[in-house]
Formats: structure tokens, sequence, C-alpha cells
């Protein structure tokens, strides 16, 4: 307990009001209140969320009959489950106080045992993202993310540096992912040192998120790295987390269909990071194959799910070829009345793009003011609603 209390010892408690003024002002923003009106919900203690709702729905599977199942036969049982879930729950997401009502029931085995224990399975021989190594993670072989069983938290704390309605973000740095971008600014936690820091069983992780809710998190935000190859430990600490605190995924949304289907009805609000518009750019700059394709596909099925903040981060020399066709795809597939972007100027070069420019000449540079002035405008443009 030591341990996790130095990793969320920020002192950030106090003085976030004074760093972040936008931060207040966001939880009285009724634009904000609208489009991200489930997360508010549960923000203001009107709705439970959703993974507590979850695990107040009897499994089919119990006890032992969890463990002994096959993989088949999890994937039925949580087929059926979660889609009476949907149907059942579904019109209480649009109504907080209706869906508190029908949290208060606790069954010894829930659909949230169900997905844990399905998560476990999808990790050996993983393919909890759309890069299905199929590797035995269990038996210690390592995925491209560089992790094989075990879920490493590199930090935890509370984060005054997210969009302003997140704020403060109780923010927990998982190690690895399942991308190699050659400019990561987060690339030790994510590539060089996926495996050092703090080794977290679903019970500590759950201690965690409760300590950083009550330091003041608004939210608890699985990042890293990626959160996806470490999902399996998240999803089964959700079944210890006692406080009633919003889940953010923020995530570059590459986790496979499989893997979706379990998060889907616990996430309640999305973070995710949209970048390339073109393969070609994804392939040689992240390493990763069929991004448009799969990113696209998981932002479809999370947006009729939860809350949504899009993060476009606006690279050098990429306007046409990815942020004029990541906008042009959120304006078109995404429900315009109900989802936020964020265009993000911040790029810089770094890690292998800073130590060989010449590699990669196109990213090799800050982003230009006139950049990301282009690309705020043609977000606008399209009629995309934009955080500050
Ligand atoms: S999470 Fe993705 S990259 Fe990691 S082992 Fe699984 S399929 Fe491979």
């Amino acid at each position: 307990m030591e341990a996790l209390q130095a990793l969320v010892d920020t002192g950030y408690e106090s003085m976030w009001m004074h760093v972040r003024p936008d931060a207040v002002r966001a939880l009285y923003n009724p634009v904000l209140r609208e489009r991200l009106r489930w997360y508010y919900a549960v923000l203001r203690g009107i709705a439970p969320p959703k993974f507590k709702l979850v695990r107040s729905v009897e499994s089919p599977l119990q006890g032992d009959e969890l463990q002994e199942a096959s993989l088949e036969d999890l994937m039925r049982a949580h087929k059926d489950a979660a889609s009476m879930f949907r149907d059942e729950w579904g019109p209480a997401l649009e109504e907080p106080e209706k869906a508190t009502r029908l949290a208060r029931t606790f069954p010894r085995w829930s659909l949230l045992h169900l997905k844990a224990e399905l998560a476990k399975r999808l990790t050996s021989p993983c393919i909890l993202c759309d890069r299905k190594c199929r590797v035995d993670r269990a038996s210690g072989r390592l995925g491209a993310c560089r992790l094989a069983w075990d879920v490493y938290v590199h930090t935890a704390f509370l984060h005054l540096g997210e969009e302003s309605p997140l704020v403060p973000s109780g923010t927990i740095f998982y190690g690895g992912c399942n991308f190699t971008c050659v400019f990561c600014q987060n690339y030790d936690v994510s590539q060089t040192e996926a495996r050092r820091g703090f080794k977290a069983t679903p019970r500590s992780l759950a201690a965690l998120q409760d300590l950083l809710a009550a330091r003041g998190a608004r939210n608890i935000n699985h990042v890293g790295g990626d959160p996806t190859p470490s999902m399996h430990v998240i999803v089964e600490s959700l079944l210890y987390v006692r406080s009633d605190i919003p889940q953010l995924w923020n995530s570059n949304m590459y986790m496979s269909p499989e893997a979706m289907e379990v998060l889907v009805d616990l996430i309640d609000i999305w973070l995710p990071d949209f970048k390339w518009g073109d393969n070609r750019c994804a392939r040689r700059l992240s390493i990763v194959p069929s991004y448009v394709e799969t990113v696209t596909r998981n932002l479809e099925t999370a947006a009729r799910h939860g809350d949504m903040i899009i993060r476009h981060l606006v690279m050098p020399d990429h306007i046409e070829c990815c942020t004029r066709r990541v906008l042009e795809w959120i304006a078109s597939h995404l429900p315009l009345d109900r989802v936020v972007v964020n265009v993000m100027g911040q790029y810089t070069p770094q890690h292998l793009v800073e130590r060989n420019p010449r590699k990669w000449r196109d990213i090799a540079r800050r982003v230009s003011r006139e950049e990301v002035e282009e690309a705020k405008w043609y977000a606008s443009s399209l009629g995309l609603y934009l955080l500050d």
C-alpha cells in the first residue's frame, strides 16, 4: 500500500483549480454536458460507472464453470449475456437515475466475472489487439507489445494536462505498446523499458484506482504505451474497485473485435488517438498494418456505446494525407451532435526521429502554427465541435 501511495503522491489535490480554471468551467459548460452526458452523470454521482452496472448482472456461467468453459463457450455465453445487458440497460444509460436504481443487485457471479475470464483467455494465445500475435503470454512469451503475462504500472498521478472535462485525471501509465512509433514521446514506457515499473495485480490495481479517486481524480485514465495489452488485468481489477469513478480508455484504438466486445460495456468515456488517415503513413511511422480499417471500425463501435473525445495530433507535412482524411472521416461517420474533438499541435520530433532526422525528414521538425490553424479551421468547417 505504501508503494501505491508513493505512486500517486502528487500534492496536486488542492491546487489543480488554480492551475486549470478551465477544468472548473468545463463542469458547467452546457455543450460538453450534453455531448458527454453519461460521463458527466457519473461524475456528478447521478449514475453509477458502467462497470458497476455490469457487476450487477448475473453471469450465465458460475464458479468453476467459468474456468472450465472453452473459449468458444465463454464467447457464446458472453455474447448472449452482453446482448441482454445492452437491450435491458442500454435505454437506462440514457436515463442515469434509472441506471442507479437498476444497479442495486450484487450477484455472486456477475457479467464482469465472465468478462474478466474472457479477457484472460484472449491473452493466451493473445488476440487482444488486431496484431493477433497469438503468442502464449501466460507461458512467458512476449508479444509485439513487448509484454508477456505481467502488467506494469510505470506511473500513476493526478494529470493536470489532459482535456478540461477530464482534469484532474487519475492517470495510470502501463508499460508496453502494440505500436512502434518512431517519434514516440513515451518510448521508455512503451518500447525500451516496457517491463520496468510496479508489477500490478488486479487487486493492487483496484487499490490504486481507489487511491486516485480518494485524491480527487475525476476519472481513471488507462493509458500507456497503450492499455490494450494490459486489459486482462485492468478488466479483472474492476471486480474490486469500490469508488464510483468513470473509466476512461486512452488508446490508439487498435483493439481486436473480441477485445472491444469485452470493453464496450465497461468504458464510460473514450479518449482515442486518431492520427493517421493513410495506411502507408501508419506503416512507415508507427510500424503497424491496416491502421485505418482497424481504428475506424473500433471508433464506430465505441461511439455506439459511450461518450468520446477524439484526439488528432497534427503531424508536420501530413495535412493532406492524414489530417484532412481523419477529420472528414469523423464528420461523415460519427454522430456530430455527440463527439468532441481535440486538434493537438504539440508534436515535436523525439525518439528515433530526433536521433536520425534524415531518415524521417517529413516529421523531423515541429508542426507549424499555420498547419495547426489550418487543421482547426478545416475541422470547424466540417461542423466538428472542438475543445479550446
Ligand atoms: S496485445 Fe497485441 S501486440 Fe500484444 S501480444 Fe497481444 S496481439 Fe500481440
